[in-house]
């Protein structure tokens, strides 16, 4: 069944005295509509984004195309700006592109296990690299013998986002913590803490929408997407699990993936390598 079909609604009006006078088929007129709306939205934020990369970079052709002599080192200035343009397209799009996937795709139906003591050993290692000369203090806690069922690349790519964000809106020096284990009530939690700027109570419910940012200039200077949570959500929504929000303005946040005890899996001869 297409969306729009589920849409239709069948109503029966009844006279006073009860007898059937018409039948109309009708549909869901204020759920098409916003649906309709949304679409459009998605449309013009995507444009947008790719509306400022695309003209700096044409700017940049049509100036180089003009010159007649440039110095080598004004030369690399200018392609260096051209590539971070590009990069940023790439970004956006490979993030559209992996939303798209995860919004048609079929429900789960294979799991693997997924050793995500493993993917963290990755994880603060892209952390660190992100952080650079930032140096934030990164930090693992993990239990070994706790695995996951799911889809590695949907959970790789779900965790990847949450331990980003907390590298891009945390100051240089701040502390990040990733956390790999089970809760008393037995669901296994991964959860990625820093000391960072924080979330108002506001905005936490918004987190997830597409494009939903606080402070636009600072995600885009950070290079954000707008979509990173939106991706969370998906991923988290196709393993029965939910995102748990913990912030305060100024003193820092923590993103906590929960999922439930059927996807928690014990393994008596952990073999993952990091301590
Ligand atoms: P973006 O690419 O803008 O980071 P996301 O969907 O990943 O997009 O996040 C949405 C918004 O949530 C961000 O723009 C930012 O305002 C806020 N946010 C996400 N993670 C954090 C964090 N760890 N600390 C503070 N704010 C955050």
């Amino acid at each position: 069944d297409s969306p729009e079909n589920s849409e239709i609604k069948l109503s029966i009006q009844v006279t006073p005295f009860g007898s059937l006078q018409k039948l109309v088929i009708g549909r869901d007129v204020t759920r098409l509509a916003r649906l309709e709306q949304m679409r459009r939205h998605f449309v013009a934020n995507v444009s947008h984004e790719l509306r400022t990369p695309l003209t700096v970079l044409g700017g940049f052709v049509e100036t180089l195309g003009h010159m007649d002599q440039i110095r080598m080192e004004d030369l690399k200035k200018y392609l260096a700006t051209m590539q971070e343009q590009a990069v940023r397209m790439q970004r956006l799009v490979d993030d559209l592109l992996m939303l798209s996937k995860l919004e048609t795709a079929a429900p789960r139906t294979h799991d693997e296990t997924v050793d995500v003591t493993a993917l963290l050993a990755g994880l603060k290692e892209q952390a660190e690299l992100l952080s650079g000369e930032q140096h934030h203090v990164i930090t693992v806690e993990t239990d070994k013998s706790l695995r996951l069922l799911g889809s590695r690349e949907e959970l790789l790519s779900a965790f990847s986002n949450l331990v980003n964000n907390a590298v891009r809106y945390t100051p240089a020096g701040g502390r990040i913590a990733l956390a790999w284990k089970a809760a008393p009530d037995g669901s296994a939690c991964f959860s990625v803490s820093d000391t960072g700027e924080g979330i108002a109570l506001e905005h936490v419910p918004h987190l997830t929408e597409r494009f939903y940012r606080v402070d636009t200039a600072r995600s885009r200077a950070s290079g954000g997407t707008g979509l990173g949570l939106s991706i969370v959500k998906h991923v988290l929504l196709r393993h029965d699990a939910r995102l748990d929000i913990e912030s305060e303005p100024g003193v820092g946040s923590t993103f906590t993936c929960v999922f439930p005890t059927a996807r928690a899996r014990r393994v008596d001869h952990p073999v993952s390598g990091i301590a």
